[in-house]
């Protein structure tokens, strides 16, 4: 996993020279992602007293990403941990004060806006949410037990122990067919599962997909369990359109169903929509004045690198504007 080293930064918690004993940053951003990251650099530009609270896993989705081939300035390609690792060392040289801490509670009622995390309590008088989305589950039995133990949900951390097995990917979108590609570097077959008979992925990836003789393809069928021993021995699937029933064997079980956005904490505090996305205008510019959001936790439609970024550098033009708007109430 990557980590924030501080560097030419403050510690959070340990207050600057500059402002001893003031605890209130002038901007809280809360997620390490491109989004989150992005802010970072934009803040330091604009000189604002910036707090980033980068959570348990910096760099975000990208940093468990196989290859990333459509960010601009990499011709070639490059890695999502590289990536993730280029952004997070270039916002260290502009934010205010860093920490890996996690967010357990906000009071956005009024500002200053409260940030709780495990060990700390934060105010800024605006806030960045750059929380992001996380791979959502399948709920079928056995996917918990055996967590882990054959069942992941990336393919770059645990593809290498899968090397001249069969494992299954479950879905249809990019991310299925993009890390099932990735396994096959290792697997000696990789079974996609899929509920309908056409995959949602790009056309690109699709082609990659269907040249490769590694990857065979499992249509209109769901898998509603997962079996095992100690570790995954297969999967109980149904076929939707016959409603046949069959066991597919399986060392592994790439679930890539999708992403649920990272919103748990802000519910009854900002407005999100029916799928738990913060809502947010065309300035990313949430519900509570002063509270912005980017990335992929206000955006479900795109979730590209390129968009979030560009969503975080918004987020900042914003809150600096609010900021100077505001700046009157501080005085
Ligand atoms: P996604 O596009 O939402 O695809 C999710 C897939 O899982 C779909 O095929 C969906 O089936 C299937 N699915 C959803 N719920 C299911 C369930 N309960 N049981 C079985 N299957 C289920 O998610 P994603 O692939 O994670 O991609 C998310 C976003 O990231 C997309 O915008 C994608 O373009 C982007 N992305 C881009 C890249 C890239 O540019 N290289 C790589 C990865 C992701 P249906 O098709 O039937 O709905």
């Amino acid at each position: 996993m990557l980590d924030f080293k501080l560097a030419s930064s403050q510690q959070a918690g340990q207050p600057d020279t500059e402002r001893e004993g003031d605890r209130v940053y002038d901007l809280i951003i809360i997620g390490g992602g491109p989004a989150g990251l992005t802010a970072a650099v934009y803040a330091g530009r604009a000189a604002l007293r910036t707090l980033l609270l980068g959570g348990a896993t910096p760099g975000g989705q990208i940093a468990n990403t196989d290859r990333v081939e459509n960010y601009p300035g990499f011709p070639e390609g490059i890695s999502g941990a590289d990536l993730a690792m280029r952004f997070q060392n270039q916002a260290e040289h502009f934010v205010t004060s860093l920490a890996n801490d996690f967010v357990t509670e906000v009071d956005f009622s009024a500002a200053p806006f409260t940030i709780k995390t495990h060990s700390d309590t934060y105010q800024g008088r605006a806030v960045i949410v750059a929380t992001g989305a996380f791979p959502r589950r399948l709920g079928a039995p056995g996917e918990k037990e055996y967590f882990g133990r054959g069942v992941s949900t990336c393919a770059t951390c645990d593809g290498f122990f899968y090397k001249d097995r069969r494992v299954v990917v479950i879905g249809g979108g990019d991310s299925a067919i993009d890390e099932g590609l990735f396994l096959c570097k290792f697997a000696s077959e990789v079974i996609v599962i899929h509920r309908r008979d056409e995959l949602r992925a790009t056309k690109a990836l699709q082609e990659r997909a269907f040249a490769n003789p590694k990857m065979r393809f499992v249509w209109d069928t769901m898998v509603e369990g997962i079996l095992g021993q100690d570790t995954v021995t297969g999967v109980r699937v149904r076929n939707v359109k016959t409603d046949e029933t069959s066991t597919i064997e399986t060392d592994g079980v790439f679930v890539y169903i999708g992403l649920i956005p990272g919103t748990r904490i802000f519910a009854g505090q900002l407005e999100l929509n029916e799928q738990g996305y913060i809502v947010t205008d065309s300035h990313q510019r949430t519900s509570v004045p002063g509270v912005f959001a980017a990335g992929d936790v206000q955006s479900p439609d795109f979730r590209q690198v390129v968009i979030a970024a560009g969503a975080g550098a918004k987020a900042v033009l914003e809150a600096d504007r609010y900021l100077a708007e505001t700046a009157s109430s501080y005085a």
